[in-house]
């Protein structure tokens, strides 16, 4: 494991430097599970550009969009994010394992 992800991928939403996507991760598996994330999030913002829809909402901690998961028990909603190198999933409530 090194300390910076391996994989990295940013993109600017609405054709504009208002809102940045980053993704990190520290493997290729991963990076493609958050960049199908980031593909929903990208396709939700340029065919709801004014819409704001609030039931995936944003992180009020850390004021990014939170994703739509299908898990084991449901639906829930995390983004993540990285803290010290490491990638960490945050529901809302703060990151997880920190
Ligand atoms: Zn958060």
């Amino acid at each position: 494991m090194s300390d910076y992800p391996a994989y990295q991928y940013s993109v600017f939403l609405k054709g504009s430097r208002d809102e940045q996507l980053v993704i990190r991760a520290d493997n290729w598996e991963e990076f493609m599970e958050l960049k199908k994330n980031a593909d929903v999030i990208i396709s939700k913002v340029e065919t709801k550009p004014t819409q704001n829809n609030l039931s995936a909402g944003v992180c009020s901690i850390h004021n990014v969009p939170l994703i739509e998961k299908n898990g084991k028990f449901g639906v829930f909603y995390s983004h993540a994010g990285v803290v010290n190198g490491k990638t960490v999933y945050c529901q809302g409530k703060g990151y997880k394992g920190v």
